[in-house]
Protein backbone atom coordinates (compact mmCIF):
# COMPACT_ATOMS: atom_id res chain seq x y z
CA UNK A 1 0.00 0.00 0.00
CA UNK A 2 1.36 3.29 -1.21
CA UNK A 3 0.17 5.86 1.50
CA UNK A 4 0.05 9.94 0.30
CA UNK A 5 -1.76 12.85 1.71
CA UNK A 6 -3.28 13.98 -1.66
CA UNK A 7 -4.27 11.63 -4.14
CA UNK A 8 -5.50 12.56 -8.01
CA UNK A 9 -7.13 10.56 -10.36
CA UNK A 10 -7.03 11.90 -13.77
CA UNK A 11 -3.45 13.87 -15.13
CA UNK A 12 -5.79 16.26 -17.43
CA UNK A 13 -6.02 19.80 -17.76
CA UNK A 14 -8.07 20.10 -14.14
CA UNK A 15 -5.66 17.63 -12.31
CA UNK A 16 -2.77 19.23 -13.32
CA UNK A 17 -3.72 22.66 -12.36
CA UNK A 18 -4.98 21.19 -9.02
CA UNK A 19 -1.88 19.38 -8.22
CA UNK A 20 0.13 22.42 -8.90
CA UNK A 21 -2.25 24.45 -6.34
CA UNK A 22 -2.33 21.11 -3.56
CA UNK A 23 1.33 21.30 -3.29
CA UNK A 24 2.06 24.99 -3.68
CA UNK A 25 -0.94 25.17 -0.55
CA UNK A 26 0.73 22.37 1.04
CA UNK A 27 4.30 21.93 0.70
CA UNK A 28 4.92 19.56 3.48
CA UNK A 29 2.28 17.14 2.15
CA UNK A 30 2.60 14.38 -0.34
CA UNK A 31 0.84 15.08 -3.54
CA UNK A 32 0.22 12.40 -6.41
CA UNK A 33 -0.99 12.07 -9.51
CA UNK A 34 -2.58 8.95 -10.78
CA UNK A 35 -2.64 8.97 -14.92
CA UNK A 36 -4.42 5.52 -16.91
CA UNK A 37 -2.37 6.62 -20.26
CA UNK A 38 1.15 6.58 -20.35
CA UNK A 39 1.81 10.78 -20.22
CA UNK A 40 0.12 13.20 -18.48
CA UNK A 41 -2.05 15.89 -20.29
CA UNK A 42 -2.70 13.60 -23.74
CA UNK A 43 -5.99 15.54 -24.41
CA UNK A 44 -4.59 19.03 -23.83
CA UNK A 45 -2.22 18.92 -26.96
CA UNK A 46 -4.89 18.36 -29.01
CA UNK A 47 -7.09 20.91 -28.08
CA UNK A 48 -7.68 24.30 -30.05
CA UNK A 49 -5.89 22.81 -33.41
CA UNK A 50 -2.80 21.76 -31.56
CA UNK A 51 -2.66 25.73 -30.31
CA UNK A 52 -4.90 25.30 -26.97
CA UNK A 53 -7.76 27.99 -26.78
CA UNK A 54 -7.51 28.27 -22.69
CA UNK A 55 -9.78 30.80 -21.64
CA UNK A 56 -11.76 33.39 -23.17
CA UNK A 57 -12.30 37.10 -22.04
CA UNK A 58 -15.88 36.52 -21.38
CA UNK A 59 -15.34 33.17 -19.32
CA UNK A 60 -16.78 34.13 -16.20
CA UNK A 61 -20.42 35.27 -18.20
CA UNK A 62 -22.41 31.95 -16.70
CA UNK A 63 -24.24 31.85 -20.51
CA UNK A 64 -21.69 30.53 -21.83
CA UNK A 65 -22.43 27.01 -19.55
CA UNK A 66 -24.66 24.26 -19.70
CA UNK A 67 -25.58 21.52 -17.31
CA UNK A 68 -27.09 21.06 -13.68
CA UNK A 69 -23.84 22.65 -11.94
CA UNK A 70 -24.03 26.21 -14.16
CA UNK A 71 -26.08 27.50 -11.41
CA UNK A 72 -23.27 27.55 -8.88
CA UNK A 73 -20.85 29.06 -11.44
CA UNK A 74 -21.24 32.54 -9.83
CA UNK A 75 -20.11 31.31 -6.53
CA UNK A 76 -17.35 29.28 -8.18
CA UNK A 77 -15.67 32.46 -10.08
CA UNK A 78 -16.31 34.59 -6.74
CA UNK A 79 -13.58 32.18 -5.73
CA UNK A 80 -11.52 32.12 -8.76
CA UNK A 81 -12.30 34.11 -11.78
CA UNK A 82 -10.53 34.60 -15.37
CA UNK A 83 -8.27 37.64 -13.97
CA UNK A 84 -7.29 34.71 -10.94
CA UNK A 85 -6.77 31.98 -13.98
CA UNK A 86 -4.31 34.66 -16.06
CA UNK A 87 -2.48 35.25 -12.57
CA UNK A 88 -2.15 31.59 -12.60
CA UNK A 89 -1.09 30.91 -16.21
CA UNK A 90 1.68 34.10 -15.34
CA UNK A 91 2.93 31.79 -12.43
CA UNK A 92 3.06 29.31 -14.41
CA UNK A 93 5.54 31.88 -16.96
CA UNK A 94 2.77 31.52 -19.86
CA UNK A 95 2.41 34.56 -22.25
CA UNK A 96 -0.84 34.56 -24.00
CA UNK A 97 -2.76 36.85 -26.20
CA UNK A 98 -6.36 37.13 -27.43
CA UNK A 99 -7.49 37.00 -30.85
CA UNK A 100 -10.24 39.83 -31.87
CA UNK A 101 -13.29 37.20 -30.69
CA UNK A 102 -11.79 37.55 -27.07
CA UNK A 103 -10.12 33.51 -27.17
CA UNK A 104 -7.41 33.50 -25.49
CA UNK A 105 -4.13 31.10 -26.43
CA UNK A 106 -0.53 30.61 -25.29
CA UNK A 107 1.84 33.26 -26.99
CA UNK A 108 3.06 30.45 -28.56
CA UNK A 109 0.04 29.38 -30.28
CA UNK A 110 0.97 25.68 -29.59
CA UNK A 111 -0.59 23.56 -26.65
CA UNK A 112 2.58 21.91 -26.18
CA UNK A 113 4.00 24.82 -24.31
CA UNK A 114 1.00 24.34 -21.63
CA UNK A 115 1.91 20.99 -21.37
CA UNK A 116 5.41 21.83 -20.50
CA UNK A 117 4.86 24.87 -18.10
CA UNK A 118 2.29 22.70 -16.00
CA UNK A 119 4.92 19.68 -16.06
CA UNK A 120 8.01 21.92 -15.40
CA UNK A 121 5.93 22.90 -12.02
CA UNK A 122 4.55 19.84 -10.76
CA UNK A 123 8.39 18.38 -11.09
CA UNK A 124 9.63 21.75 -9.27
CA UNK A 125 7.31 21.08 -6.20
CA UNK A 126 8.02 17.77 -6.48
CA UNK A 127 4.32 16.41 -7.42
CA UNK A 128 5.05 12.11 -8.19
CA UNK A 129 3.50 11.11 -11.06
CA UNK A 130 2.31 7.77 -11.73
CA UNK A 131 1.62 6.79 -15.22
CA UNK A 132 -0.29 3.47 -16.73
CA UNK A 133 -2.28 3.34 -13.75
CA UNK A 134 -6.34 3.05 -13.75
CA UNK A 135 -8.19 3.85 -11.15
CA UNK A 136 -10.20 0.51 -10.56
CA UNK A 137 -11.89 1.10 -7.20
CA UNK A 138 -12.14 3.69 -4.84
CA UNK A 139 -13.28 2.12 -0.98
CA UNK A 140 -13.74 5.10 1.80
CA UNK A 141 -12.26 4.14 4.40
CA UNK A 142 -13.31 6.01 7.92
CA UNK A 143 -11.35 9.25 6.98
CA UNK A 144 -9.74 7.97 4.25
CA UNK A 145 -9.73 6.53 0.50
CA UNK A 146 -8.08 3.42 -0.70
CA UNK A 147 -7.45 3.55 -4.51
CA UNK A 148 -6.95 0.34 -6.65
CA UNK A 149 -5.31 0.61 -9.62
CA UNK A 150 -4.69 -3.58 -10.93
CA UNK A 151 -2.77 -5.18 -8.47
CA UNK A 152 -1.55 -1.47 -6.71
CA UNK A 153 -2.89 -0.16 -3.52
CA UNK A 154 -2.69 3.69 -2.71
CA UNK A 155 -4.45 5.64 -0.28
CA UNK A 156 -4.83 8.82 1.17
CA UNK A 157 -6.71 11.48 3.22
CA UNK A 158 -7.95 13.97 0.19
CA UNK A 159 -8.93 12.14 -3.14
CA UNK A 160 -9.21 14.52 -6.18
CA UNK A 161 -11.15 12.73 -8.88
CA UNK A 162 -10.32 14.92 -12.29
CA UNK A 163 -10.78 11.96 -14.92
CA UNK A 164 -12.72 13.91 -17.69
CA UNK A 165 -15.37 12.62 -19.74
CA UNK A 166 -15.54 9.69 -23.04
CA UNK A 167 -15.50 12.95 -25.04
CA UNK A 168 -12.64 11.72 -28.15
CA UNK A 169 -11.65 8.51 -26.72
CA UNK A 170 -8.66 8.31 -29.43
CA UNK A 171 -7.10 11.01 -26.78
CA UNK A 172 -7.82 8.08 -24.21
CA UNK A 173 -11.06 9.41 -22.43
CA UNK A 174 -13.47 6.66 -21.29
CA UNK A 175 -16.51 6.66 -18.09
CA UNK A 176 -14.43 4.82 -15.87
CA UNK A 177 -14.05 7.73 -13.22
CA UNK A 178 -17.90 8.54 -14.04
CA UNK A 179 -18.44 5.05 -12.98
CA UNK A 180 -16.09 5.06 -9.84
CA UNK A 181 -18.08 7.94 -8.56
CA UNK A 182 -21.05 6.44 -9.28
CA UNK A 183 -20.50 3.54 -7.45
CA UNK A 184 -19.43 6.23 -4.51
CA UNK A 185 -23.12 7.41 -4.26
CA UNK A 186 -22.75 10.51 -6.62
CA UNK A 187 -25.97 10.81 -9.29
CA UNK A 188 -24.71 10.65 -12.77
CA UNK A 189 -26.32 12.72 -15.11
CA UNK A 190 -26.62 10.96 -18.51
CA UNK A 191 -23.74 11.68 -20.81
CA UNK A 192 -24.06 12.59 -24.43
CA UNK A 193 -21.82 14.23 -27.05
CA UNK A 194 -21.07 17.84 -27.14
CA UNK A 195 -19.46 20.36 -29.15
CA UNK A 196 -20.02 18.02 -32.06
CA UNK A 197 -20.63 18.14 -36.01
CA UNK A 198 -24.05 17.94 -36.74
CA UNK A 199 -24.69 14.98 -39.46
CA UNK A 200 -27.73 15.61 -41.62
CA UNK A 201 -30.27 13.54 -42.50
CA UNK A 202 -30.62 13.72 -46.38
CA UNK A 203 -27.27 13.93 -47.92
CA UNK A 204 -27.61 13.73 -51.21
CA UNK A 205 -26.88 17.77 -51.48
CA UNK A 206 -23.64 17.38 -49.25
CA UNK A 207 -21.35 15.75 -51.23
CA UNK A 208 -21.39 18.58 -54.12
CA UNK A 209 -20.33 21.45 -50.83
CA UNK A 210 -17.95 19.68 -49.31
CA UNK A 211 -15.23 22.06 -48.43
CA UNK A 212 -17.11 25.10 -48.78
CA UNK A 213 -17.43 27.44 -45.88
CA UNK A 214 -19.61 29.90 -45.80
CA UNK A 215 -20.90 32.98 -43.27
CA UNK A 216 -24.47 33.06 -41.70
CA UNK A 217 -26.48 33.23 -39.43
CA UNK A 218 -27.81 29.16 -37.71
CA UNK A 219 -30.92 28.49 -36.14
CA UNK A 220 -31.67 25.29 -34.35
CA UNK A 221 -35.29 24.33 -34.00
CA UNK A 222 -36.97 21.32 -32.70
CA UNK A 223 -40.04 20.55 -35.01
CA UNK A 224 -41.25 24.53 -35.18
CA UNK A 225 -40.21 25.66 -32.10
CA UNK A 226 -36.98 27.95 -32.33
CA UNK A 227 -34.74 26.29 -29.53
CA UNK A 228 -31.27 28.65 -30.47
CA UNK A 229 -29.82 31.21 -32.83
CA UNK A 230 -25.86 31.41 -33.63
CA UNK A 231 -23.92 32.82 -36.28
CA UNK A 232 -20.33 32.47 -37.83
CA UNK A 233 -18.66 30.28 -40.27
CA UNK A 234 -20.69 27.24 -41.41
CA UNK A 235 -18.42 24.61 -43.17
CA UNK A 236 -19.62 21.25 -44.94
CA UNK A 237 -18.83 18.24 -44.69
CA UNK A 238 -19.64 15.24 -46.93
CA UNK A 239 -22.45 14.48 -44.50
CA UNK A 240 -22.20 16.98 -42.13
CA UNK A 241 -22.75 20.45 -40.55
CA UNK A 242 -19.53 21.88 -38.48
CA UNK A 243 -17.85 25.47 -37.43
CA UNK A 244 -18.13 26.66 -33.91
CA UNK A 245 -21.31 27.69 -34.39
CA UNK A 246 -22.77 24.25 -35.07
CA UNK A 247 -20.31 23.49 -32.76
CA UNK A 248 -22.39 25.25 -29.77
CA UNK A 249 -25.86 24.15 -31.02
CA UNK A 250 -25.09 20.45 -30.71
CA UNK A 251 -25.09 20.57 -27.11
CA UNK A 252 -29.01 21.23 -27.64
CA UNK A 253 -29.82 18.51 -30.00
CA UNK A 254 -30.06 15.22 -27.76
CA UNK A 255 -32.61 16.42 -25.99
CA UNK A 256 -34.58 17.45 -29.23
CA UNK A 257 -37.38 15.43 -30.93
CA UNK A 258 -37.15 16.39 -34.07
CA UNK A 259 -34.73 18.67 -34.37
CA UNK A 260 -33.55 20.71 -37.48
CA UNK A 261 -31.51 23.37 -38.16
CA UNK A 262 -31.81 25.98 -40.71
CA UNK A 263 -29.19 28.56 -42.73
CA UNK A 264 -29.56 31.94 -43.61
CA UNK A 265 -27.19 32.51 -46.24
CA UNK A 266 -28.64 36.13 -46.93
CA UNK A 267 -26.04 38.28 -47.24
CA UNK A 268 -27.60 41.00 -45.34
CA UNK A 269 -29.03 38.77 -42.32
CA UNK A 270 -32.86 39.60 -41.94
CA UNK A 271 -33.55 41.67 -45.17
CA UNK A 272 -35.76 39.41 -46.96
CA UNK A 273 -37.32 41.95 -49.00
CA UNK A 274 -33.92 43.37 -50.18
CA UNK A 275 -32.60 39.66 -51.37
CA UNK A 276 -36.11 39.42 -53.00
CA UNK A 277 -35.60 43.10 -54.73
CA UNK A 278 -32.07 42.07 -55.32
CA UNK A 279 -32.88 38.55 -56.93
CA UNK A 280 -35.61 39.94 -59.08
CA UNK A 281 -32.70 42.68 -60.85
CA UNK A 282 -30.12 39.87 -61.45
CA UNK A 283 -33.15 38.17 -63.57
CA UNK A 284 -33.49 41.48 -65.90
CA UNK A 285 -29.74 42.44 -65.25
CA UNK A 286 -28.31 38.74 -66.46
CA UNK A 287 -31.20 37.55 -68.37
CA UNK A 288 -28.67 35.17 -70.98
CA UNK A 289 -26.41 33.69 -68.39
CA UNK A 290 -27.36 29.70 -67.36
CA UNK A 291 -29.27 29.55 -64.03
CA UNK A 292 -26.33 27.79 -62.78
CA UNK A 293 -24.86 30.80 -62.33
CA UNK A 294 -27.32 33.03 -61.14
CA UNK A 295 -25.79 33.02 -57.38
CA UNK A 296 -22.04 33.50 -58.65
CA UNK A 297 -22.35 37.10 -57.07
CA UNK A 298 -23.43 35.74 -53.53
CA UNK A 299 -21.66 32.55 -53.17
CA UNK A 300 -18.81 30.16 -54.91
CA UNK A 301 -20.62 28.38 -57.96
CA UNK A 302 -21.37 24.84 -56.26
CA UNK A 303 -22.73 26.29 -52.93
CA UNK A 304 -25.12 28.28 -55.13
CA UNK A 305 -25.73 25.58 -57.35
CA UNK A 306 -27.03 23.33 -54.03
CA UNK A 307 -28.76 26.29 -53.03
CA UNK A 308 -30.78 26.10 -56.70
CA UNK A 309 -31.65 22.52 -56.43
CA UNK A 310 -32.73 22.34 -53.20
CA UNK A 311 -34.89 25.14 -53.95
CA UNK A 312 -36.89 23.38 -57.03
CA UNK A 313 -34.80 24.68 -59.36
CA UNK A 314 -34.49 22.21 -62.85
CA UNK A 315 -32.78 22.55 -66.04
CA UNK A 316 -29.45 25.14 -64.59
CA UNK A 317 -28.98 25.30 -68.28
CA UNK A 318 -32.02 27.49 -68.76
CA UNK A 319 -31.58 30.95 -69.30
CA UNK A 320 -31.74 33.23 -66.16
CA UNK A 321 -34.58 35.22 -68.20
CA UNK A 322 -36.61 31.31 -67.84
CA UNK A 323 -36.96 31.74 -64.00
CA UNK A 324 -40.02 32.36 -62.89
CA UNK A 325 -41.55 34.73 -59.87
CA UNK A 326 -42.27 31.02 -57.99
CA UNK A 327 -38.77 30.39 -58.88
CA UNK A 328 -37.37 33.51 -57.47
CA UNK A 329 -39.36 33.46 -54.27
CA UNK A 330 -38.61 29.65 -53.93
CA UNK A 331 -34.36 30.56 -54.07
CA UNK A 332 -35.28 33.65 -51.93
CA UNK A 333 -36.59 31.46 -49.16
CA UNK A 334 -33.81 29.06 -49.63
CA UNK A 335 -31.07 31.32 -49.15
CA UNK A 336 -33.60 32.59 -45.76
CA UNK A 337 -34.38 29.49 -44.51
CA UNK A 338 -32.28 26.73 -45.60
CA UNK A 339 -33.32 23.79 -43.56
CA UNK A 340 -31.40 20.53 -43.19
CA UNK A 341 -32.91 17.46 -40.54
CA UNK A 342 -30.33 16.63 -38.13
CA UNK A 343 -29.44 13.06 -36.61
CA UNK A 344 -28.61 13.23 -32.92
CA UNK A 345 -25.48 13.00 -32.43
CA UNK A 346 -24.12 10.08 -30.81
CA UNK A 347 -20.75 9.65 -31.70
CA UNK A 348 -18.53 10.34 -28.82
CA UNK A 349 -14.94 10.21 -31.44
CA UNK A 350 -16.38 13.12 -32.86
CA UNK A 351 -17.05 15.26 -29.78
CA UNK A 352 -15.05 17.85 -27.92
CA UNK A 353 -17.01 17.58 -24.78
CA UNK A 354 -19.70 15.68 -23.41
CA UNK A 355 -22.83 17.07 -21.42
CA UNK A 356 -23.64 14.92 -18.13
CA UNK A 357 -21.52 14.06 -15.40
CA UNK A 358 -21.60 14.27 -11.64
CA UNK A 359 -25.13 15.99 -10.48
CA UNK A 360 -24.13 19.34 -10.00
CA UNK A 361 -26.07 20.01 -6.66
CA UNK A 362 -23.74 17.74 -4.98
CA UNK A 363 -20.48 19.42 -5.30
CA UNK A 364 -19.82 22.39 -3.18
CA UNK A 365 -18.70 25.38 -5.51
CA UNK A 366 -16.91 27.23 -3.09
CA UNK A 367 -14.53 24.39 -2.62
CA UNK A 368 -15.28 21.32 -5.25
CA UNK A 369 -15.68 18.81 -2.44
CA UNK A 370 -18.07 16.18 -2.51
CA UNK A 371 -21.20 17.28 -0.46
CA UNK A 372 -21.85 12.98 -0.10
CA UNK A 373 -18.35 11.97 0.41
CA UNK A 374 -15.79 14.31 2.75
CA UNK A 375 -12.60 14.49 1.64
CA UNK A 376 -13.42 13.75 -2.01
CA UNK A 377 -13.21 16.34 -4.87
CA UNK A 378 -14.43 16.68 -7.96
CA UNK A 379 -13.22 18.78 -10.76
CA UNK A 380 -13.17 19.30 -14.82
CA UNK A 381 -15.22 17.59 -17.15
CA UNK A 382 -16.75 15.09 -14.71
CA UNK A 383 -18.77 17.19 -13.35
CA UNK A 384 -22.46 17.82 -14.96
CA UNK A 385 -21.24 21.30 -16.81
CA UNK A 386 -20.30 21.90 -20.66
CA UNK A 387 -19.23 24.89 -22.34
CA UNK A 388 -19.51 26.56 -25.79
CA UNK A 389 -16.59 26.43 -27.83
CA UNK A 390 -13.78 29.27 -27.55
CA UNK A 391 -12.08 28.13 -24.39
CA UNK A 392 -14.93 27.91 -21.46
CA UNK A 393 -14.32 24.13 -21.17
CA UNK A 394 -10.44 24.40 -20.58
CA UNK A 395 -11.91 27.42 -18.37
CA UNK A 396 -14.12 25.42 -16.22
CA UNK A 397 -10.91 22.11 -16.10
CA UNK A 398 -8.56 24.89 -15.05
CA UNK A 399 -10.49 26.70 -12.49
CA UNK A 400 -12.13 24.02 -10.54
CA UNK A 401 -8.65 22.14 -10.30
CA UNK A 402 -7.25 25.63 -8.91
CA UNK A 403 -10.75 25.92 -6.84
CA UNK A 404 -9.91 22.21 -5.39
CA UNK A 405 -6.68 22.31 -5.13
CA UNK A 406 -6.44 24.98 -3.21
CA UNK A 407 -9.45 23.50 -0.71
CA UNK A 408 -7.66 19.54 -0.14
C1 LIG B 1 -10.04 17.66 -30.01
C2 LIG B 1 -10.41 18.50 -28.81
C3 LIG B 1 -10.16 19.86 -28.86
C4 LIG B 1 -10.53 20.67 -27.76
N1 LIG B 1 -10.23 21.99 -27.80
C5 LIG B 1 -10.56 22.77 -26.75
C6 LIG B 1 -10.18 24.14 -26.73
O1 LIG B 1 -9.46 24.63 -27.60
N2 LIG B 1 -10.61 24.90 -25.67
C7 LIG B 1 -11.35 24.37 -24.66
O2 LIG B 1 -11.72 25.12 -23.74
N3 LIG B 1 -11.66 23.06 -24.61
C8 LIG B 1 -11.27 22.26 -25.63
N4 LIG B 1 -11.56 20.92 -25.57
C9 LIG B 1 -12.20 20.37 -24.36
C10 LIG B 1 -11.14 20.19 -23.26
O3 LIG B 1 -10.02 19.50 -23.76
C11 LIG B 1 -11.71 19.42 -22.06
O4 LIG B 1 -12.88 20.04 -21.61
C12 LIG B 1 -10.67 19.37 -20.93
O5 LIG B 1 -9.51 18.71 -21.34
C13 LIG B 1 -11.25 18.67 -19.70
O6 LIG B 1 -10.23 18.58 -18.74
P1 LIG B 1 -10.28 17.41 -17.66
O7 LIG B 1 -9.04 17.56 -16.86
O8 LIG B 1 -11.56 17.41 -16.97
O9 LIG B 1 -10.24 16.07 -18.50
P2 LIG B 1 -9.07 15.49 -19.42
O10 LIG B 1 -8.21 16.58 -19.94
O11 LIG B 1 -9.73 14.58 -20.38
O12 LIG B 1 -8.20 14.64 -18.39
C14 LIG B 1 -8.70 13.51 -17.73
C15 LIG B 1 -7.56 12.58 -17.48
O13 LIG B 1 -7.97 11.53 -16.61
C16 LIG B 1 -7.42 10.31 -17.05
N5 LIG B 1 -8.27 9.22 -16.54
C17 LIG B 1 -9.54 8.94 -16.88
N6 LIG B 1 -10.01 7.89 -16.17
C18 LIG B 1 -8.99 7.49 -15.36
C19 LIG B 1 -8.85 6.46 -14.40
N7 LIG B 1 -9.85 5.60 -14.12
N8 LIG B 1 -7.66 6.33 -13.74
C20 LIG B 1 -6.63 7.17 -14.01
N9 LIG B 1 -6.71 8.17 -14.91
C21 LIG B 1 -7.89 8.34 -15.58
C22 LIG B 1 -7.44 10.44 -18.57
O14 LIG B 1 -6.52 9.55 -19.18
C23 LIG B 1 -7.06 11.90 -18.75
O15 LIG B 1 -5.67 12.10 -18.87
C24 LIG B 1 -11.19 20.09 -26.64
C25 LIG B 1 -11.41 18.72 -26.61
C26 LIG B 1 -11.03 17.93 -27.67
C27 LIG B 1 -11.29 16.44 -27.62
Amino acid sequence: MVNKDIIIIGGGASGMMCAVKAKENNPDKSVLILEKQNKIGRKLLSTGNGRCNLTNLDADNTEHYHGSFKKNLKTMFKSCDMMNLMEQFSNLGLTVFSDNEGRYYPFSNHAGTVLDLLRYRLKELKVEIVCDCKADSIEKKEDSFIVSAGKDKYSCKKLVVSTGSPASPKLGSDKSGLSLLEKLGHKIVPLSPALCLLEVEDKAIMPSIKGVRQKGIVSLYDGDELIKTESGEIQFTDSSLSGICIFNLSSYVQELKNPIVSLNLNYDKDNYGQLLYILKLNKTRFKTREIKNFLDGFYVNKLGVALLKSAGINKLNRPVSALSKDEIDNICDTIYNWKFAVKKPADYSKAQVCSGGVFGDEINPKTMESKKVRGLYICGEAVDINGDCGGFNLNFAFTSGIIAGESV
